[in-house]
């Protein structure tokens, strides 16, 4: 059993990551994100909700996402462990993570940081394509314009958008990164270097956790 946290600023690489982290060493992956971004497109209660709040790079409100992690937390999938990606943002977001997961008997074992400059998410996101399908990200520099998995054409997120991106790199430094000091003494936390090649950054990630973990990830 092991309980990952990935964290990062957008375009800091947490999904590309994530995706290499649940096939290498098969954590399951949550993504709040795509979660939320599926809701939108099924026109569920939740995504109308949840709208309005995406479009403008802010965060959708706690007590919404909260009780969308709830209800996946028990899911059995999860319960050998979990990639948590773009959860928890907020400090109430960790606080009521960690009463959910002392109910369920359960902890953070490590938080990876990824972290990239300000400058170079900016470009990143500039030059993102999502399949909205798979939610895997591509850069404009691969030209590409399907997704190689499932030949989705490939769109430009509607917050990659530089306003809206610049806007949600604030919302990250003002209402996410505090999550970090929330955490500090208490989980182990990681700093990785997110400016290095996806290979890399894979590299270090993985093998850390192998090395390291070696014993909760048998479990
Ligand atoms: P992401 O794909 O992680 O960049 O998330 C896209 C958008 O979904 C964010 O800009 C937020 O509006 C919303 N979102 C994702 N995760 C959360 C969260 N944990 N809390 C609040 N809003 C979130």
């Amino acid at each position: 059993m092991f309980n990952l946290l990935l964290f990062g600023p957008p375009g800091s690489g947490k999904g590309t990551q994530a995706e290499f982290i649940e096939k290498e060493l098969g954590i399951k992956r949550l993504v709040t994100g795509d979660i939320l971004r599926e809701e939108v497109r099924k026109q569920t209660e939740l995504g109308m909700q949840a709208k309005s709040y995406m479009d403008r790079g802010v965060l959708v409100p706690d007590h919404l996402v909260i009780s969308m992690i709830r209800e996946r937390l028990l899911q059995p999938e999860y319960q050998n462990g979990i990639l948590l990606d773009g959860f928890p943002r907020t400090v109430a977001q960790a606080q009521a993570l960690d009463a959910m997961l002392n109910g369920l008997g359960k902890r953070i074992d490590l938080i990876i940081v990824l972290q990239v400059s300000e400058d170079e998410l900016v470009r990143r996101l500039s030059e993102r394509l999502t399949c909205a399908s798979c939610g895997r990200t591509y850069s404009a520099n691969d030209r590409i314009n399907r997704c190689p998995y499932d030949g989705t054409i490939l769109e430009k997120r509607s917050d990659d958008q530089p306003d809206v991106a610049r806007k949600r790199i604030a919302v990250y430094n003002e209402q996410t990164r505090p999550v970090l000091d929330y955490y500090n003494n208490r989980v182990r936390i990681v700093l990785i270097d997110g400016q290095k090649s996806i290979q890399e950054v894979k590299t270090e990630i993985i093998g850390k956790i192998k090395v390291d973990y070696a014993s909760e990830l048998e479990k």
